[in-house]
C-alpha cells in the first residue's frame, strides 16, 4: 500500500468522473491538497452555467457552507446566498382550517443556550414575524441556486494548478487493474490514475461498471421545481408543508433588485406531486399555476406567481451496496440519492467529499497508495453510518407523511407536538441537519486540509 508518488505513466493521481456539484467540490479540495486531479464531465461547461440546465436551488447547510468556504468557493456565492434563520414544518399546512394542525418550529436562536427573545408565538402560526439573524447563532444554512454554485465551483476550479477539467467528455468504460484504474473517454482516449471516484449522479454508470450493486425505491412522486415571486417578504423563513401527495417546500431566496429600483421577493419551491398530474400542472399559465401553489401553500406570503422556467424531477431513493472497492470509490448521489424532503442530498454529498478528501490527502502525505482498499475503507467507515441513517430517516418521513389516513395523522401530530416541546431532541435534529454532528472532517470545521 505504498506508492504515494503515483503510478508510472499515469495521467493523474485521481480521476473524478462527473463534474456536478459534488464532483467539482471533491476535485478542487483534492487538487488544493496536492493531488494531481482530472475531472471528466459529460456536459459542456457553458451548459452547466446556463439558466436552463437545472432549476433547483439547494439548502446549503452550515457545515457545507464551511466546506465551500474552505475550498475558496463561498466568497463568490455569499452575495447570492439567502440565510435561513427559521424553519416551519406543518402537517397539512397552516391554511388547511379544521384539518390537522401539527407543526414544528425551528429557530436558529434555539441553538443558543439562552434565547434572547421569542420569535414565533406558537398560537399564531399564520403570522410571519420579521426575524433578524442573531450574531451569536449562525443561520441553519443558505438557499443558493445550483447554477450559481456550479458557476462558483467552475471558476474556482480554473485557478487550481493541479486540476484539469475535461468537458464535454463521457466516460464509456472503466478498467480496474492491480496497479492502476483506467477510464476510456468517448473520443477513445484512455486515462490512468491511482484512483477513480464516481460522482456521476443517481443513475451512476460508473457504479455499474465497477460491479457495485444498488437498490432503488420509487415514491410515486415527481418534484416540480421553480422560482416564484411573492408580494410579502419571507424574512429568511423556510416552510415545509406535508401534504397527502407529498411534501411542499417554500425556500427563501435573495431579493432581486429590478432596474427601476423596486424589490422582488423570491422563493424556490419544491412541490412533490402525483406524477400523473405533473404534465398538466407544468402547462398551466402563470396565473393558474400561481393559484395552484396558493392552494397548497396558503397566502402567508401574499399572491405567489412563477418566475422563469419550471422543471420536474421524478423522485426515487438509490442506495449503493458499498462505497469502495480497490482503486474505486463512490460519492454524492452515485452513492446515495435521497428524497429532497429535507434538502439534504447535496449536503450528504459534501460531507462525503470532506471525509474522502481528508483521507486521500493524508494518505498521500504519508506516502500511501490512495487507491488501496485499506485507505478507501477509512472513508467508507466514516460516511456509511451518517448516510444510511439520514437516507432511512428521510425515506420513513416521506412515507409517513405522504398520505391522509386519519389515525396516522393523529399519531404524527402527537409526535410533532412532543418533538416541538422537547428542546434537547430538537437541538440534536438541528445540529444534524446543519451538518455539524458527529466526527467532523477538517473542511466541515472550515479548516484547510
Ligand atoms: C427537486 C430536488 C431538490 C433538491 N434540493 C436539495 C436541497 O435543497 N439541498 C440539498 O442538499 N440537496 C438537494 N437535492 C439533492 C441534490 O440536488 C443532489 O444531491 C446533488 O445535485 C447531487 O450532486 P452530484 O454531483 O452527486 O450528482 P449530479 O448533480 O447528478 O451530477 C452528476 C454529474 O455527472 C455527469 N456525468 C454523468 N455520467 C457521466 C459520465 N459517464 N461521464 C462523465 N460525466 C458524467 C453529469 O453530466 C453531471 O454533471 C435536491 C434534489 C432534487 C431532485
Amino acid at each position: 500500500m505504498t506508492n504515494g508518488g503515483g503510478i508510472a505513466g499515469s495521467d493523474a493521481e485521481l480521476i473524478v468522473v462527473g463534474g456536478g456539484l459534488v464532483g467539482l467540490t471533491l476535485a478542487i479540495a483534492c487538487a488544493e491538497g496536492g493531488l494531481r486531479t482530472i475531472v471528466v464531465e459529460a456536459e459542456p461547461a457553458d451548459a452547466l452555467r446556463s439558466k436552463g440546465y437545472d432549476g433547483r436551488s439547494a439548502a446549503i447547510a452550515h457545515g457545507s457552507q464551511q466546506v465551500l468556504r474552505a475550498i475558496g468557493a463561498w466568497d463568490r456565492l455569499a452575495h447570492n446566498a439567502q440565510p435561513i434563520i427559521d424553519i416551519r414544518v406543518t402537517d397539512g399546512g397552516w391554511h388547511v382550517r379544521g384539518e390537522s394542525r401539527g407543526y414544528v418550529h425551528y429557530s436558529h436562536l434555539d441553538l443558543l443556550d439562552r434565547r434572547p427573545a421569542p420569535t414565533l408565538p406558537d398560537a399564531e402560526p399564520d403570522i410571519i414575524i420579521a426575524c433578524e439573524p442573531a450574531e451569536a447563532a449562525p443561520p441553519f444554512g443558505y438557499i443558493v441556486e445550483n447554477r450559481l454554485t456550479r458557476v462558483a465551483l467552475l471558476d474556482r476550479a480554473k485557478e487550481c494548478a493541479n486540476l484539469t477539467h475535461l468537458a464535454p467528455h463521457v466516460v464509456t468504460a472503466l478498467d480496474i487493474a492491480r496497479d492502476a484504474a483506467r477510464v476510456t473517454l468517448n473520443d477513445g482516449r484512455v486515462l490512468a490514475s491511482q484512483l477513480v471516484v464516481a460522482a456521476d449522479g443517481k443513475q451512476s454508470a460508473l457504479r455499474r461498471m465497477a460491479g457495485i450493486a444498488s437498490r432503488q425505491f420509487g415514491y410515486d412522486q415527481t418534484a416540480i421545481v421553480c422560482t416564484v415571486m411573492h408580494r410579502k417578504p419571507h424574512n429568511g423563513v423556510a416552510h415545509e408543508h406535508f401534504l397527502p401527495a407529498g411534501p411542499f417546500a417554500m425556500l427563501p431566496m435573495t431579493d432581486e433588485i429590478l432596474p427601476d429600483g423596486s424589490v422582488r421577493h423570491r422563493s424556490s419551491i419544491v412541490w412533490s406531486e402525483d406524477p400523473r398530474l405533473v404534465p398538466m400542472l407544468l402547462k398551466l399559465d402563470d396565473e393558474a399555476f400561481g393559484k395552484e401553489i396558493e392552494r397548497r401553500f396558503g397566502m402567508s406570503l401574499g399572491e405567489v406567481r412563477p418566475l422563469g422556467p419550471r422543471f420536474s424531477y421524478p423522485l426515487t431513493m438509490t442506495l449503493a451496496d458499498r462505497y469502495v472497492r480497490d482503486r474505486f470509490a463512490l460519492t454524492g448521489d452515485a452513492a446515495h440519492g435521497i428524497h429532497p424532503i429535507a434538502g439534504q442530498g447535496f449536503n450528504l454529498g459534501i460531507r462525503d467529499v470532506a471525509a474522502l478528501a481528508e483521507v486521500l490527502v493524508e494518505a498521500a502525505r504519508a506516502g500511501l497508495d490512495i487507491g488501496s482498499v485499506e485507505v478507501l475503507e477509512r472513508y467508507a467507515r466514516w460516511r456509511r453510518f451518517d448516510n444510511l441513517m439520514l437516507s432511512t430517516f428521510m425515506d420513513g418521513l416521506t412515507r409517513l407523511f405522504s398520505n391522509d389516513i386519519a389515525p396516522l395523522r393523529f399519531a404524527r401530530d402527537l409526535g410533532f407536538a412532543i418533538f416541538n416541546r422537547t428542546m434537547p431532541l430538537k437541538r440534536l435534529a438541528m445540529r444534524h441537519a446543519m451538518g455539524i454532528f458527529g466526527k467532523l472532517p477538517r473542511l466541515v470545521q472550515g479548516r484547510p486540509l
